[in-house]
């Protein structure tokens, strides 16, 4: 897996105005596996297994110090933590929380990071 590091891009959430929501929503899952995804955004993200849910890595939504609360599914991208119950249903959930963005941020932070630019 090969793949650069990005930081949260800001204010570019025009660029891509003239795709509808759902559309850039469907173009941003089918470009970002989650696998890839957690790799960059948790410390500690080692996973085992290429599909389903899995129990990895340090939850970024409390004081996490040990490996075993938090689990994401690498199918669909939605991610549990039982330590402080933070969950959602998708990468973009993810990150609007990690970030606290509002949901076309986030969208058009991810679609940074998927190259949907170009
Ligand atoms: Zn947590």
């Amino acid at each position: 897996m090969n793949q650069k590091k990005w930081r949260p891009a800001t204010d570019r959430r025009n660029r891509l105005s003239n795709h509808s929501i759902p559309q850039r929503v469907l173009n941003i899952k089918l470009s970002l596996p989650p696998v890839l995804f957690y790799l960059d955004e948790i410390q500690r993200f080692e996973p085992k297994r290429e599909s389903g849910w899995i129990n990895s890595g340090l939850c970024p939504f409390h004081n996490d110090k040990n490996v075993g609360s938090f689990s994401v599914n690498l199918d669909s991208g939605a991610f549990k933590c039982f330590s402080c119950g933070t969950a959602g249903g998708d990468v973009i959930a993810f990150y609007r929380l990690k970030y606290c963005c509002d949901f076309m941020t986030a969208l058009a932070d991810l679609e940074g990071r998927c190259g949907l630019w170009r």
